[in-house]
Formats: structure tokens, sequence, C-alpha cells
């Protein structure tokens, strides 16, 4: 009779979405290869979930981090139906499609019709013109993704390359607001939105390969949340059996015991045969120093500027004049601190009690920091101004909140792809080490998620071999 071998150990650092995919991950691969897997999850706050956040006050469902997903990760898809929560998948509103932006001291509509759009306003006549030529540009046929000579180029410097310095102002620059809360200007294109990148590289031109796309009948990706909000995914799959969670354990240090790991925390110490690192940033540099002071000096150049959450409700009478819609991204420049706002009850479904309309602003990130550092009565004042100034909302609300993120969204400034190369150079011979999380390859949610799962695969295959 074989005896039977003790089950490996891999230990994740990080309770969020993208620890959490890694731990479902190799809960998956160990059962399909029929051996065990001791999974354990140790998380720092007091529930998992990490920015992933859902409150509940007075009748409204509050999300403090994200607020809905992108449907574009197979695995994500993989994940909710492992949790049986496939029926908690919620579609925005159709009105959510309407989507605004304040330039000019006024809301414009972001209209998809290009009639629509050139009397929208959005634009004038010179930028019309010059966003018309988009087709005609000559596209930069890089070898290389960041830009073959090695200039990276900047988020702004790609659209208003293509598009014009207008477009890239006006349209582009709030844009990037609402997904990095950052400065289009010290943002990389090829790593913050590398679709943009392969669009033009495939077809030379943005306009000529979203006609190709509309030809071949692709949707693009939906945005999605979950009926009872988004803290119910990892709240679910840390409750999947063969997942160990601990709570209140902050990992303190990682160094390599034997062909192990020895994992400190506030509640002790375990040993690990693999690790995946899901923490965010800073606190993901500092533990990876423990294996490669290489890695860690290059993580600790990645910028992730605070950003403070307000919710404030008011009832639906207050903002009766407002078409339902998405909501709004502020343009710098219009003296205006709010980064955006979104429309929650218009957005989805069950966010607040018939007769409310709750919104959700944001401030800080990379382009005013500061601002997340004003204190709750200040930002509930500021936003309470704002709100007035740029949809006329001109009422006392009945619910007010703010939620603070010290490192909210990871900043992929010009040169990230080669720091990405360089880190995972630096990981890559240390067997069994994995860094997941939203700091290398994409800060959206669902990307965090298929690249904890990525590790998870990984970490499996290593322990069984
Ligand atoms: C305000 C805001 C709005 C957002 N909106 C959206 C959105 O609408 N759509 C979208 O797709 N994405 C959005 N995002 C991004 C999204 O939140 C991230 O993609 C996602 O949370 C990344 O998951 P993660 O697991 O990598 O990291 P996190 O969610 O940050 O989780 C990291 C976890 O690690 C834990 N941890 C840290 N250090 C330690 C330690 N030393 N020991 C143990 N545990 C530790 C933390 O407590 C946390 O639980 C938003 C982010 C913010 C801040």
């Amino acid at each position: 009779m074989s005896e039977q071998p003790e089950a490996c150990r891999l230990v994740v650092v990080g309770g969020g979405p993208s620890g959490l995919a890694a731990a479902w991950k190799a809960s998956v691969e160990a059962e399909r290869a029929g051996r065990e897997i001791e999974i354990l999850v140790l998380e720092a706050d007091g529930e998992v979930g990490g920015k992933a956040r859902t409150g509940q006050a007075g009748g409204f469902l509050i999300e403090t981090g994200p607020q809905g997903f992108l449907d574009d990760q197979p695995v994500v898809r993989e994940m909710i139906a492992a949790c049986g929560l496939e029926s908690e998948v919620l579609a925005p509103e159709p009105a959510a499609n309407r989507r605004y932006i304040y330039r000019g001291g006024r809301l414009r509509e972001l209209r998809r019709s290009p009639l629509a759009f050139a009397r929208s306003g959005m634009l004038g006549p010179l930028g019309l013109a010059r966003l018309a030529l988009e087709p005609l540009v000559r596209s930069r046929h890089d070898d290389d993704a960041e830009g073959g000579a090695g200039e990276d180029e900047s988020l702004y410097d790609f659209a208003a390359r293509r598009m014009g310095p207008q477009a890239a102002r006006r349209l582009i620059s709030p844009v990037v607001l609402g997904i990095f809360a950052g400065d289009a200007r010290k943002l990389s294109a090829a790593a913050a939105f590398p679709r943009l990148v392969a669009m033009e590289r495939a077809y030379g031109s943005l306009f000529k390969a979203m006609r190709a796309g509309r030809r071949r009948g692709v949707p693009p990706p939906g945005h999605r949340t979950l009926r009872h909000g988004i803290q119910a995914f990892p709240h679910a799959v840390g409750a999947l059996p063969g997942i160990e969670v601990r709570c209140n354990r902050r990992v303190t240090a990682i160094e390599r015991r034997g062909s192990g790991f020895r994992v400190a925390s506030s509640g002790g110490e375990v040993t690990g045969d693999a690790v995946v690192v899901a923490a965010d940033l800073p606190s993901a540099a500092d533990l990876v120093d423990g294996v490669s002071a290489e890695a860690a000096a290059e993580l600790r150049q990645i910028e992730s500027p605070p950003m403070a959450v307000v919710h404030t409700a008011f009832d639906a009478a207050a903002a009766a004049h407002i078409e339902p819609a998405y909501g709004f991204l502020v343009a710098r420049g219009e003296g205006i601190r709010m980064l955006g706002c979104q429309y929650e009850t218009a957005t989805f479904r069950g966010r607040g009690p018939n007769g409310t309309f709750l919104t959700r602003s944001m401030f800080g990130g990379s382009v005013d920091p500061e601002a997340a550092d004003l204190g709750d009565a200040q930002l509930v004042d500021l936003t309470l101004r704002e709100l007035r100034r740029t949809a006329g909302i001109d009422a006392e609300p009945t619910y007010t909140s703010v939620a603070r993120w010290p490192h909210a969204i990871p900043q992929y400034a010009p040169g990230h792809l080669r720091r990405v190369t360089r880190i995972e150079a630096a990981l890559d011979p240390i067997d069994g080490f994995y860094l997941a999380g939203n700091a290398l390859h994409g800060v959206g949610l669902s990307r965090a998620i298929a690249v904890g799962a990525e590790c998870g695969e990984k970490a499996a295959r290593l322990l069984l071999p």
C-alpha cells in the first residue's frame, strides 16, 4: 500500500479579490488532480474583500470600492459560477449608457453618434475636424509594446497624436479619472490602456478598429455588479470548502526557508511550500523585499495615491431634473475638485429605497491627492457644493458617508511594462513565490482576479507535479 504524501501548503497573503481568486484556482486544480493542497489565506483586516467592500445603511447599498466589474474575463464567470452567484449578477439599467463630462461650466453628454457628438459641444470645430482625421494619422508601427525606440508614450500623448490635443484634454483626460483617478500625462498608454494601443497596432486607427469590431458583431465587454453588492463575491469565495481564511493576520515578513517559505504574521508564524502575495501596495513591496530586494525596489516606484469616496443620498424630488444616467466625470481646470460622480440608484437596481437618489463622488487620486486628506465634514460639504454646481442638486442630503483608501489605485507610469519585466525577471527564479494583485497587469477587479487565478494555478501545478 502506497503511503499518502503529506499535503503541501499554499499560503496566500491578502484576502482581496486577487488573493481569493488564487486560493480558489489552486483548490480547483487540486480537486482536478484528486490531490490535496492545504490552502491558507492570511488577511490583515477583520473580513475578506479588500477594496471590494459593501456596506448597508438606511436601506442603501454602499460600495466604497469597486461598484462594478468588466465582464471581460472568462475566469471571473467561472469563479462566480463556482460560488453559486450566477443569479446575483446584475447588468446596469439601460439609462446607465448615458454618461456625461462636466466641461466649460456644464454637463455634456458623451454621445455615440458622430452627429450628436459633434453637436454636444464637447469639442470645438477645430477639435472635431482634427478628430475626424484620426483614420488618416499614421500608426507608430512600433516593434515593442513600449515604443520601439525605447520611449513609452503617455496616454495623453497617444490620444493627442491620434485624436488631436483637444480630444486628449477634454475627452480622454476626464475618462482616465474614472478608471485610474490618474493623470493621462503620467500614465503609460501601453500599460494602462493596452486595448487602445492594440487597436492602433492591428488596424492603424482607433476608428477603423471600432468599425471592424462592429462589423464582426463584437460587443464591448459589459459592466456588471452583484445584486447584494460586490463584497458578496469575496465572502462566497472565502467560504468555499478547501480554503481556510484567517482574518486579523497581518503578514509582516516572508522569507525563504529550505524549499519553502516562512511567513510571519501578527497571529504567529506559518510555513508554506508556496506563497502568493496578493496584498496591495505598498504592503506587497515590503513583503516581496524578503525574497527579492530588487523586485521590492521596483514595486516601491509604483505610486498608488489616496482616494476618498463620498456617498450622499437625497429625496428623488431633489434630482427630478436629472436624466437617469451613469453619472459624470469632471474635466480638470473647471475649479471642481470632485473627479466624478456616479448616480448609483440610476445605474443599478436596488441600491436604495424607492424615492431616493444615491450618489457616489470620488476625490483624490494622482491629480489631487490632498483632497483625500480633507476631514469628513469638509468632504461632505465640498461634495454638496460641487453637486449643486455640476448637477444642480440643491437639497439637504438624507444620508452621507465618507470612505478612504490610503493606497487606492496603482498608477502605471510610462516605463511600467519594462518595470514589470524587471520585477518578473527578479521573481521568476524563486520557485513557489508568486505576486498577484493589481500592481502590474491591470488595475480593475476582473484583471486582479484573472492575475490571482493565474498565480493560484501556477502554484498548484508546482505543488502537484
Ligand atoms: C475607490 C475605488 C473604486 C474602484 N472602482 C472599481 C470599479 O468600479 N471597477 C473595477 O473593476 N475596479 C475598481 N477598483 C479597483 C479594484 O478595487 C481593484 O481592482 C481590486 O480591489 C484589486 O483586488 P486585490 O485583491 O488585488 O487588492 P485589494 O482589494 O486591495 O486587496 C488586498 C488585500 O490584502 C490585504 N493585505 C494588505 N497587506 C496585507 C498584509 N501585510 N497581510 C495580510 N493581508 C494584507 C488587504 O487588507 C486587502 O484585503 C476601484 C478601486 C477603488 C479604490
